[in-house]
């Protein structure tokens, strides 16, 4: 009788974040029986007690990065995994965390902390590829539960994944709905954003606020001036390129022109 290949060792890891990226995986359910069967999941702290050391074939890692021990430990990670993803905007992005980046760092500790003192943290919020090398980058806060399971089934077979680039425009036509921009006069973010969440805002009637970042070829600039046309005060717009995704550089340049702090 042949011998049982081992299976792939798949390990999750989080940095700053609020876990609602693993827990898309959790959500994928039954289907999470079968990627047990599939892959030998070696750490996942939010299903099972279980952690062992490397080296991973995959390593999903959400969060961002906000201190010193974080460097040392995403390092680490990259040593031992042949496969690092980045899952969620936190990871690919900085996170609404990134905030924090334009700010004095002492004061914002000085506000939410009685003990300041005791807080040991960088003073910015950063992607996990400031840092490491990334493989694939799974956007969206939170991700689609469906590209994880793609993304994993790819890596199964060592295939690169295939993770959409167009606008949620492109998804939201498709989906057949009416444009809440033309119909409503809100300020969607689709036309800049990047699709695979199944336009599921504008599905629901609201405005796209960008969780999964900017899409391939994005024109910010003109969406800037359209939101502006449609009313919306500099500040306004700014505020909504300054969102989850808002340290990326398609949004930040925006953003940092339209308040006139560009660096
Ligand atoms: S990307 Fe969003 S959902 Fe995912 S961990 Fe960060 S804040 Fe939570
Ligand atoms: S509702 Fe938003 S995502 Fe949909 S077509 Fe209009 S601008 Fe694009």
């Amino acid at each position: 009788m042949s011998e049982q290949r081992p299976r792939p060792r798949l390990a999750v890891f989080k940095f700053a974040s609020c876990d609602g990226c693993q827990l898309q995986l959790l959500n994928l359910e039954h289907q999470l029986l079968e990627l047990a069967e599939r892959f030998e999941i070696v750490q996942f702290l939010e299903a099972t007690s279980r952690v062992e050391p490397g080296p991973y074939d995959v390593a999903l890692v959400e969060g961002s990065i906000t201190t010193a021990h974080d460097i040392e430990r995403i390092r680490r990670i990259r040593e031992d995994a042949r496969t690092l993803i980045a899952i969620g905007a936190c990871a690919t992005s900085g996170g609404i965390q990134h905030l924090r980046n334009r700010a004095d760092i002492e004061d914002w500790k000085r506000g939410v902390y009685p003990h300041p003192e005791w807080i040991d943290t960088l003073a910015t919020s950063t992607p996990l590829s400031e840092h490491v090398r990334v493989d694939h980058s799974l956007e969206g806060c939170p991700v689609d539960s469906g590209q994880v399971l793609r993304v994993l089934t790819r890596a199964l077979l060592g295939a690169t994944p295939d993770l959409p680039g167009a606008s949620v425009c492109l998804e939201c036509k498709r989906l057949g709905n009416v444009c809440v921009v033309v119909t409503a006069g809100l300020p969607c973010m689709g036309p800049v954003t990047r699709g695979g969440c199944g336009a599921l805002c504008p599905s629901l009637g609201r405005d796209c606020y960008a969780c999964f970042g900017p899409h391939e070829d994005p024109n910010p600039e003109a969406w800037a001036r359209a939101l502006g046309d449609r009313g919306l005060t500099p500040r306004e717009v700014a505020t909504r390129f300054r969102g989850i995704n808002g340290q990326r550089p398609e949004f930040r340049r925006v953003a940092d022109a339209l308040e006139g702090d560009g660096d």
